[in-house]
């Protein structure tokens, strides 16, 4: 049985020696990352000390408590690392974990298409073997981060002739190279965290394929799962997506994230509840108001079912294992949680609900958060997408009509739009 008050009281003691707001970030997160406690269930040697889920939650115990800023968080994170610690070769978690977890690489994610996106499976990206090495040619859309990460995780068709699912391979790219054109998209944030990627003839050594070659759409699916549950997507109180400045103080870098997150950091690093308080402190009913009471207390228990509450982070993060198709609920359920957060938040504020910008209380951080909504009931999968997933992969329901054909069609023989 192991001591749970022990690795706590082993990792505060740490964090107090070793936690200093003047250090530069990258310093921090190399420490840290050396330490094993930034992503404490990982493997030993790879970022974590292989610790148990109770015993991970310790660590994070233990970091708050002192206050110390947390791991870097994002699709590198969240989707590739649990995607490589489940799949990938052990060659390829020693290439690409280190600079995961030290912060070092950002990664985006490379599976939507312009008319692939809910049918994701056909998608027409190419890549052609040659020799060593696939050539890839062909689009992306709606890439977060890929402005600045260096390396995507990429699903592209290697056999047109075999039926969809079947006839597609997953790649990790280099988006650093020739033929690989990044052009960002604006949001309706006004913030331009994603992005459309061409393809002319990038290339990917065969090193770099994750999995069998026609199987990747299996790797997806597990990436998918990660993306889907709550308690993995916002691994850390840290936020997600945006390109962190090294050099900076890790002290002034935490400070300025707090003020001026994105609505995508906002809600990737669980910081939506405490956004949320922040309206509530600045609005014209508080908490005293019965109505808002009881309307708070049953957010409150919806947001800690689904384990929205604080208690999000790294600790929740399990190395290996992939979570079954029911995460989509979980999906679903957040999603409608985050509306119903936004749709309180507004009503608490009243007409400051109108203000933007550095006109709205506190700088418009929540206001930043609303905006965000409506995106989390389409990224990782539409709300309409994954009720037919829970109902056909869950339920037992029959699958849709006309997928059971196009199931077993070739890819090059579907009608596409
Ligand atoms: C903020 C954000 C970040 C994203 N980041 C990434 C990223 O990093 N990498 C990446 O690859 N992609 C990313 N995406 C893309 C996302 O995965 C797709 O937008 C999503 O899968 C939906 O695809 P689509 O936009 O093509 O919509 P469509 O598939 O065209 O769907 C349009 C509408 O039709 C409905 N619909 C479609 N099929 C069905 C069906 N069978 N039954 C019922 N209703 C259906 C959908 O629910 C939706 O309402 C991101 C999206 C957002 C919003």
């Amino acid at each position: 049985m192991t001591d749970i008050t022990a690795i706590e009281r082993e990792a505060t003691q740490w964090f107090e020696t070793n936690w200093d707001a003047a250090m530069p970030l990258g310093e921090w997160w190399r420490v840290l990352a050396e330490s094993g406690f930034a992503f404490p269930q990982w493997p030993e040697g790879l970022g974590g000390r292989g610790l148990s889920g109770g015993e991970a939650k310790a660590v994070l115990r233990a970091r708050r408590s002192v206050g110390a800023y947390g791991p870097p968080n994002g699709v590198a994170t969240f989707l590739v690392a649990p995607t490589l610690l489940t799949m990938g070769s052990p060659e390829q978690r020693q290439r690409y974990l280190p600079g995961i977890v030290d912060g070092t690489t950002p990664w985006c994610q490379l599976f939507s298409e312009p008319t692939a996106g809910s049918d994701m499976a056909a998608l027409g990206t190419r890549a052609v073997r040659d020799g060593d090495e696939w050539v890839v040619d062909g689009q992306k859309v709606w890439n977060s981060g890929a402005h600045y990460a260096h390396f995507g995780i990429l699903i592209a068709r290697t056999d047109p002739e075999a039926p969809k699912h079947r006839g597609v391979t997953y790649f990790l790219i280099d988006m650093r190279q020739p033929g690989v054109d990044v052009r960002p998209l604006r949001e309706m944030t006004g913030d331009a965290a994603f992005n459309e990627v061409f393809f002319d003839e990038a290339r990917v050594h065969d090193d770099d394929r994750v999995g069998d070659d026609g199987d990747g759409w299996r790797v997806a699916m597990t990436t998918l799962s990660f993306e889907r549950d709550p308690g993995n997507a916002g691994l850390g109180d840290t936020a997600a997506f945006y390109q962190a400045d090294l050099a900076m103080p890790v002290g002034e870098h935490a400070a300025a994230e707090k003020a001026a997150a994105d609505g995508f950091s906002i809600t990737m690093s669980g910081r939506s509840g405490e956004v949320f308080a922040g309206a509530l402190a600045h609005g014209s009913k508080d908490s005293a108001d019965p109505t808002m009471r009881d309307r708070l207390t049953r957010l409150h228990i919806d947001r800690t079912v689904i384990g929205l509450t604080g208690r999000r982070g790294a600790a929740n993060m399990k190395a290996t294992g992939q979570p079954g198709p029911e995460v989509a609920g979980l999906k679903v359920a957040g999603t409608e949680t985050g509306r119903n957060t936004r749709d309180l938040g507004f009503e608490a504020l009243g007409a400051a609900g109108m203000l933007w910008g550095d006109d709205a209380p506190d700088g418009g951080l929540f206001h930043r958060f609303a905006m965000f909504t409506p995106a989390q009931s389409i990224a990782g999968g539409t709300d309409e997408v994954l009720r037919n997933s829970i109902g056909e992969r869950v339920l037992g329901l029959p699958r849709e009509p006309d997928e059971a054909e196009r199931r077993t069609t070739p890819w090059n023989e579907l009608r596409r739009s």
